[in-house]
């Protein structure tokens, strides 16, 4: 179980997962040692994702610089950016400037990805689910495998993996009405009230997640609807704003997010990243930058030390406070969203980080 500092070395990595998170790290690691062997093994085609754009703050990006120059400059040219963002709130729009953002589409930064893994000599397994896995037949396994890891499943009590649901509800939609910048927008609609998390992340589509509190989904009745009848229900309360485009599904299901932890980041050779480690709330939109984030942490980790526990302790040792920070402030925002249907006092958290 040792990691090689020389380039010589023959090491097995495995990296569960072929999410942002997983490529990253397989990408930044084989790019430095070709010679090892970086396997990625993802249950989707190569094609297929969930969702539809992510968005990242201006400062999100500067901290992505430190990776891969290479692919920071293709990921740059394809991204929508804008400067500020609309709260629309009893049909009035509030432009708030001062927040830089940019959006990809998800299964955009995927393709980047999985080309640049490709070009890099990466093995990437598609269509193959890992329900267990040996960490004794490789030298480190990187369970990037999301919120619903089975690595993490598998090692739960090592990890000691904490999970609570909130009570909202939410749906992740996309549309091709095109949205000028990040907007927010709050409608009252038949005695029940919601919020749409909105951002264009292509010059022709957008993201339109939809999140209400648990009363008003159940008066809605949309446990009893079809995709169809959901979405036809969410165009008509955000009709003024979709300006007559449909609402798009992507295998698109009402859910509630599952805040995720874990007290411990790695058991022997296995080490969680990206949202199997932890969740992120949407609304402050940091999942991703967050997966990738810890791909250049634990890369770096790994190119500091040769002993694979020691790499593994320095890169929590490095992540653990930023990624406390940001944790935080979801709490704070996504404590906001589940009472807004209160009327609470109080501000608004949007994404700066
Ligand atoms: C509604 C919503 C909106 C969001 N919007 C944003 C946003 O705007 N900006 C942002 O930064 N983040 C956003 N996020 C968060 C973001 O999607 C995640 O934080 C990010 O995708 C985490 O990357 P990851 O690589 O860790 O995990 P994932 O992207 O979830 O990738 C994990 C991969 O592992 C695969 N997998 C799972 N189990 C197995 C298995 N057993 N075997 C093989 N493969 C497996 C999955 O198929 C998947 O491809 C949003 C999340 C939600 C729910």
């Amino acid at each position: 179980m040792k990691i090689s500092g020389t380039h010589e070395g023959d090491l097995r990595i495995l990296c569960v997962g072929g999410g942002p998170a997983g490529l990253y790290f397989a990408l930044l690691h084989k790019k430095v040692h070709p010679r090892h062997h970086v396997t990625v093994v993802e249950q989707n085609r190569a094609d297929a994702t969930y969702g539809w754009g992510v968005v990242f703050s201006d400062r999100a990006l500067t901290f992505l610089r430190e990776g891969d120059a290479q692919f920071m400059a293709d990921l740059t040219r394809r991204l929508e950016s804008w400067d500020d963002l609309t709260v629309v709130h009893r049909d009035e729009a509030m432009p708030i400037d001062g927040h830089g953002f940019t959006a990809i589409a998800r299964i955009e930064l995927l393709r980047l990805l999985q080309r640049h893994c490709a070009a890099a000599g990466v093995e990437m397994r598609f269509e193959t689910r890992v329900e267990r896995i040996d960490p004794s037949e490789y030298d480190l396994v990187v369970a990037s495998d999301g919120v619903h890891s089975s690595v993490r499943e598998q090692f739960a009590q090592q990890f000691e993996s904490r999970s609570t649901f909130l009570r909202n509800k939410y749906v992740w939609y996309g549309t091709h009405r095109v949205f000028k910048t990040l907007s927010l927008i709050f409608r009252e609609f038949e005695g029940g009230y919601y919020v749409a998390h909105t951002y264009r992340f292509s010059p022709q589509a957008s993201t339109f997640i939809v999140e209400c509190d648990a009363g008003t989904w159940a008066r809605g009745g949309f446990g009893a609807m079809s995709d169809g009848q959901s979405r036809a229900y969410c165009e008509r309360i955000f009709a003024a704003d979709l300006q007559g485009q449909p609402l798009l599904s992507n295998k698109s299901t009402w859910a509630t997010f599952n805040v995720l932890s874990n007290q411990r980041w790695s058991h022997r050779n296995v080490v969680l990243i990206g949202d199997a480690l932890r969740s992120v709330h949407f609304s402050i939109g940091s999942g991703t930058r967050l997966a990738l984030e810890d791909a250049i942490a634990l890369h770096r980790a790994v190119e500091s030390t040769r002993a694979v526990a020691s790499a593994l302790e320095a890169f929590e040792t490095a992540r653990r406070p930023i990624v406390e920070k940001i944790l935080a402030a979801a709490e704070q925002s996504y404590e906001w969203y589940e009472r807004f249907h209160e009327g609470t006092e109080g501000s608004l958290l949007v994404l700066t980080h």
